[in-house]
């Protein structure tokens, strides 16, 4: 991608100070969808940022909720499936569940058995890392279905919080890298 693309399409992340809640410098991913050229970029990048060559992929997993945005975009791009990676509680079972820690509690996601069949290979995909727990709790439950994490995908990494140690060794990229 050339730099005047890269500039637009970053220009259309809007950043929120204090949303949800106080201290939190909220990234606003929305304007790229709504602009068709911004979303055509994102797909661009992702695919030549894939973390590992396409034919090492089998399927597509996508947090919720963001990742459900341009995480079934790019599995049609590249000719794979998709697989939703929900909060517990809304998906029909049977379903496997994972749970990772919150600055308060816990949180449970969930995906539909018998979606991944042994040994598929899943590129995993969200709009942000943060601390990456929601990310590794994805990565767990792949692999508690039978599948092999290929790598993951972020739109953006908030590099200073290190999330992307937390996945351990497996290939990552972000496209757009903030502090
Ligand atoms: P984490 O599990 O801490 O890596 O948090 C990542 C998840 O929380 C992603 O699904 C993001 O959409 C969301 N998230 C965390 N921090 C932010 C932020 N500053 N702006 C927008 N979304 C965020």
């Amino acid at each position: 991608m050339n730099e005047a693309d890269a500039d637009y399409l970053v220009s259309r992340v809007r950043t929120i100070r204090d949303f949800p809640k106080q201290g939190i410098l909220f990234r606003d991913f929305m304007p790229i969808f709504a602009d068709a050229k911004a979303f055509g970029l994102l797909m661009d990048a992702l695919i030549d940022a894939l973390p590992v060559p396409a034919e090492e992929i089998d399927m597509i997993a996508g947090l919720e909720a963001r990742g459900f945005l341009f995480g079934p975009a790019l599995a049609n791009r590249l000719g794979k499936g998709f697989i939703a990676v929900r909060k517990a509680g809304k998906l029909p079972p049977p379903t496997k569940q994972a749970s990772y820690s919150l600055e308060y509690g816990t949180a449970e996601i969930e995906v539909e058995d018998n979606l991944i069949e042994e040994g598929k290979r899943v590129l995993i995909v969200d709009d942000l890392i943060a601390t990456g727990g929601s990310a590794q709790a994805a990565r767990d439950l792949i692999e508690q279905c039978g599948g092999t994490v290929a790598g993951f995908s972020f739109v953006m990494e908030l590099v200073g919080l290190d999330g992307v140690k937390k996945l351990g060794d497996y290939p990552v990229e972000s496209l757009m890298k903030m502090p």
